[in-house]
């Protein structure tokens, strides 16, 4: 017999038909109004579940005694209790690398839009103001030659350094848990302690997991340590900060700006502050949205699904017991 996979985001058809080719697959729209409804009827005779942007709490869990494998189509796993998962023995895995690069460009997006005002001043093109030539109200600052501070020198903060370096004449600070001596000695970064990090960047980029350890790591103390020049870049998670410190920061002048892909609350509610502000560039959550790395996401998932169910050890397994 099969085994029975839950899918709860589109796939292109030739993974879809390579998923079918060896599994028993039910499609799941979780945009559906019935959609909880369609994936709680089919957890009882799952074995594997595959998506993305789903909280798999115990609730649901309990609801699916058969499960094996849960393939995330994201290499953020914050969404899972894995501890939870790994006493279940149903493995966890997630799709790391295929996406780093174009979250790195994301990352500069925001920092090039944020430093040179590229949406407000494009906005203001559009909305008909653009009567005479520009002068210092409508400047921004420059990126090429300041200071980037990585918090998070993974393999995302890598991608980054490798830009801000290589490509902006940046020089490269970093704060992780470990140093990391690769990245000093290619593209020059230093290691800081946070609250020095902080105090020296111009642009300060988010970059970590959202863990115990990162859940509100940058609040009202963080924020007050920033040049009231810097600005803050978040592609990491919308807990990492505080939203509400943020937003005050923002209001009174505390800090420039900030480029944010992430936010506490997903889809970012329109009546949310942030949006009243024009030092704000708010996108929605496109990390890793382009056709070609989120179709290399999917593959990399079906990859984790179908070795985790064949009994193998799936390349990126994020609990292996
Ligand atoms: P990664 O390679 O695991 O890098 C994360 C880095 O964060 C690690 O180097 C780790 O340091 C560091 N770190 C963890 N906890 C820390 C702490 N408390 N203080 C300082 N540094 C800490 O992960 P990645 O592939 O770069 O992805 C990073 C995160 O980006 C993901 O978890 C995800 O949440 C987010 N992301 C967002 C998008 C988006 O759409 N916006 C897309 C992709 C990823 P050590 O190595 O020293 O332990």
């Amino acid at each position: 017999m099969n085994k029975r996979v839950v899918v709860y985001k589109t796939l292109s058809q030739p993974l879809l038909e390579r998923l079918q080719q060896q599994v028993d697959v039910t499609q799941v729209d979780l945009n559906a109004s019935d959609g909880l409804a369609r994936l709680r009827d089919a957890l009882p005779d799952a074995h594997g579940l595959l998506g993305a942007s789903l909280p798999l709490g115990s609730a649901l869990l309990d609801l699916a005694p058969n499960l094996q494998v849960v393939s995330s189509i994201s290499v953020g796993v914050d969404n899972y209790d894995v501890a939870d998962l790994t006493r279940r023995r149903v493995m966890l895995t997630h799709t790391p690398d295929v996406l780093t690069e174009t979250t790195a460009d994301t990352g500069f997006a925001l920092i090039l839009a944020s430093a040179r005002r590229v949406v407000e001043l494009a906005n203001w093109v559009r909305d008909g103001h653009w009567h005479k030539s520009l002068g210092p109200a409508h400047f921004g600052t420059d990126v090429q030659g300041k200071t980037l501070g990585i918090i998070g020198m993974g393999r995302i903060g890598d991608a980054l350094a490798r830009r801000a370096a290589a490509g902006f004449g940046m020089r490269v600070l970093y704060h992780s848990n470990q140093r990391k001596p690769d990245a000093e000695a290619r593209h020059g970064a230093r290691f800081r302690s946070l609250e020095a990090l902080l105090g020296e960047a111009d642009f300060v980029c988010l970059t970590v997991p959202l863990s115990a350890s990162t859940e509100g790591l940058i609040g009202a103390r963080e924020l007050a340590l920033m040049k009231p020049e810097a600005i803050l870049v978040n592609i990491a998670r919308g807990r990492v900060v505080d939203e509400a410190a943020l937003i005050e920061a923002l209001r009174s002048g505390r800090l420039r700006g900030a480029g944010l892909d992430v936010f506490e609350q997903e889809p970012l509610p329109a009546d949310s502050p942030l949006l009243q502000l024009a030092n704000v560039v708010a996108t929605p959550h496109i990390g890793s949205a382009t056709h070609e790395t989120r179709e290399a996401m999917a593959r990399c998932a079906v990859e984790n699904l179908l070795e985790g169910l064949a009994g193998e050890r799936p390349r990126h397994w994020v609990n292996p017991f």
